[in-house]
């Protein structure tokens, strides 16, 4: 797909709708190694979660037309009439389609829409790849954990420190699973430590780890992985253990001296991780914010 589809198209055959239990469709926009927007190069979706005429949406995609198309679909294929949104963070490829649930509840961290608010002006503008949106506001926020339900199924939401400010997860703990945005991406993940401590990262991580979830989904990943049952906790730690990898090598002067698959060279061999080009651009990226947050 070329960027100029990408930014005019309103035909999104290219999504898929993947089942992964009776109650939860991932809906991936899959990947796209030539587009403009970053988020189409590593490939990713978002999640929903459906019970008799609700729906309990986790994020709503990245581009124009794609929360439309996921609305579209679940009214015309589950019959779903009711609709919440909950956004995981404030991060432009979970939230651009936040318009199209106006009607709805929509439920993030505090910070999260407090971040909404105040890059209001950056974000309606669009990035690369991204046509500029409109900026919907969640209507119900909180921190630490809050539990909703969709029919039956109780969602519990946690926050995490980890990756971004307000940063929160979603857990089914009736089906041991986890659905964990953008805290666990495979191959690597973003750093940031604007949020917290690479120390305090590294023990969330232990804390999800302690977690009684046997599935773990993620928003960009390998999609083979997420429609065989998903990823184990090994994932957390495989997460955990780039992170610690990448402050050792700054501190001992290798982190130019190994590429990104070396520095993950076990897992990727354990096939707990699965390499994929366009995060080389992410692990360039790390490397900096390391090196920003070591000399601090
Ligand atoms: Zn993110």
């Amino acid at each position: 797909m070329s960027v100029d589809e990408s930014t005019s198209a309103q035909e999104f055959n290219y999504i898929e709708a993947i089942p992964l239990a009776h109650n939860l469709l991932f809906f991936y926009w899959g990947r796209h190694p030539q587009h403009a927007s970053i988020d189409m190069r590593l490939g990713g979706g978002a999640f929903v979660v459906y019970e008799g005429e609700e729906a309990v949406m986790i994020d709503c995609m990245n581009l124009a037309g794609h929360g439309q198309y996921v609305r579209d679909f679940m009214t015309r294929e589950h019959g779903i009439e009711r609709f919440t949104l909950v956004n995981t963070h404030w991060h432009e490829d979970h939230i651009a389609e936040n318009h199209v649930y106006s009607d709805c509840t929509i439920i993030a961290h505090t910070m999260t829409r407090r971040l909404m608010a105040e890059n209001r002006s950056s974000l309606e503008l669009g990035s690369p790849g991204v046509p500029p949106f409109p900026v919907v506001l969640p209507t119900v926020c909180f921190s630490g954990r809050l539990d909703i339900w969709c029919g039956s199924t109780l969602i519990e939401l946690h926050e995490f420190a980890i990756h971004e400010h307000g940063h929160i997860c979603a857990c089914l703990p009736g089906q041991k699973t986890l659905l964990a945005a953008d805290m666990l991406e495979d191959p690597v993940w973003f750093f940031s430590f604007e949020v917290a401590s690479a120390q305090t990262q590294i023990e969330e991580y232990q804390r999800m780890a302690a977690m009684d979830i046997e599935h773990i989904y993620t928003v960009h990943g390998d999609v083979d992985t997420q429609r065989h049952g998903g990823y184990s906790k090994d994932f957390i730690h495989a997460n955990a253990a780039y992170l610690q990898r990448m402050i050792n090598a700054a501190v001992d002067g290798s982190l130019d001296k190994k590429s990104a698959e070396e520095m993950i060279s076990q897992e990727l061999a354990a096939h707990t991780l699965h390499w994929w080009e366009a995060y080389r651009e992410v692990h360039e990226l790390n490397k900096k914010t390391v090196r920003g947050y070591l000399k601090k």
